[in-house]
C-alpha cells in the first residue's frame, strides 16, 4: 500500500486546506475546503482530479467551498451523518465507527463531538494520517461551542490513543498563540520548552508548524494531558476528574490574553 501524498493549502486567515491523494487509484480528497478556488487550482496544477470532499463539522471555514468544487469535478461529498443538514452537497453520511474505500486506502470515522456536535475525524490507519477539522489542534484544542467538557475530554481521549507517530493534520494554524498559553500553564515541562521554541524558529520563518504527532502532542499538548498529575498540580487540581480538569484548562484558554 503506497502512503498517501498529502498537500497542506494555505488559505484565508489561518485556515489550513488538505489535498490527499492516493496514488494506486488517483482519488483526490479535498480535507475541509473553507474555499474552491485554490484548492482546485492546486489540483490542476499537479494534474489531479478531485474525487471525494471529506468534510470533519459545518462551520464555513470547513465547507464554504464544497458546492462550488463539487460543481467543478462531479466529486463525491462525505460528511457527518449527524450533521447532515449543515453540510452543503453531502452525499455520503458517515458515523463513528464507518470505515470508507477511498480509492486503494482504508478510511475510518471517529465521533468527537465538543467543538460542534456533530464533529467526526478521518483517520487514514496504513498511512497513519488523522484529519481532525478543528477538535485538537497543535498544543491546543478547538472552542466547546456547541459540546460539554465531557464530551470533549472523551473525544481527545480517543484520538490520544492512536499509533504515537500518527500525523495530525488540523485545520488551523494557531501553533503559536497555542503554545504560550501551554506555557502558561506547563511551564516547567521541557519538552513543551523545547517545542515552544522549534515552533517560533518554524514561524519566524513563515512556515508551518502542522502536522505534528500524537506522540508530541501527548508529550506537550495541556488538552491531552487532564489525567497527567504534573499538569494537574500545575494548575492546582490535583487528584480530580480529568473532565474537570479539561474543562478549567480549557476556560483559562478562553479567557486568556
Ligand atoms: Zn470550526
Ligand atoms: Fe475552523
Amino acid at each position: 500500500m503506497p502512503a498517501l501524498d498529502v498537500v497542506q493549502i494555505p488559505v484565508l486567515s489561518d485556515n489550513y486546506v488538505y489535498l490527499v491523494r492516493e496514488p494506486q487509484s488517483g482519488a483526490v480528497g479535498v480535507v475541509d475546503p473553507a474555499v474552491a478556488d485554490a484548492p482546485l487550482a492546486e489540483a490542476k496544477r499537479r494534474g489531479w482530479k478531485i474525487t471525494h470532499i471529506l468534510n470533519t463539522h459545518h462551520h464555513g471555514d470547513h465547507v464554504g467551498g464544497n458546492l462550488a468544487i463539487k460543481e467543478a469535478t462531479g466529486c463525491t461529498i462525505v460528511g457527518p451523518g449527524h450533521d447532515r443538514d449543515r453540510i452543503p452537497g453531502i452525499d455520503i453520511e458517515v458515523n463513528d465507527g464507518d470505515s470508507f474505500e477511498f480509492g486503494a486506502a482504508r478510511a475510518e470515522v471517529m465521533f468527537v463531538p465538543g467543538h460542534t456536535r456533530g464533529h467526526i475525524a478521518y483517520f487514514f490507519p496504513d498511512s497513519q494520517v488523522l484529519f481532525v477539522g478543528d477538535t485538537l489542534f497543535a498544543l491546543g484544542c478547538g472552542r466547546l461551542f456547541e459540546g460539554t467538557p465531557q464530551q470533549m475530554w472523551s473525544s481527545l481521549s480517543r484520538i490520544r490513543n492512536l499509533p504515537d507517530g500518527t500525523r495530525v493534520y488540523c485545520a488551523h494554524e494557531y501553533t503559536q498563540s497555542n503554545a504560550r498559553f501551554a506555557l502558561h500553564v506547563d511551564g516547567g515541562n521541557a519538552a513543551l520548552k523545547a517545542r515552544s521554541a522549534q515552533i517560533d524558529a518554524l514561524r519566524a520563518r513563515n512556515q508551518p508548524t502542522v502536522p505534528s504527532t500524537i506522540g508530541e502532542e501527548k508529550a506537550t499538548n495541556p488538552f491531552l494531558r487532564a489525567d497527567d498529575p504534573a499538569l494537574q498540580a500545575a494548575v492546582g487540581m490535583a487528584g480530580r476528574d480529568p473532565a474537570d480538569v479539561f474543562g478549567e484548562v480549557r476556560k483559562r484558554k478562553d479567557n486568556f490574553r
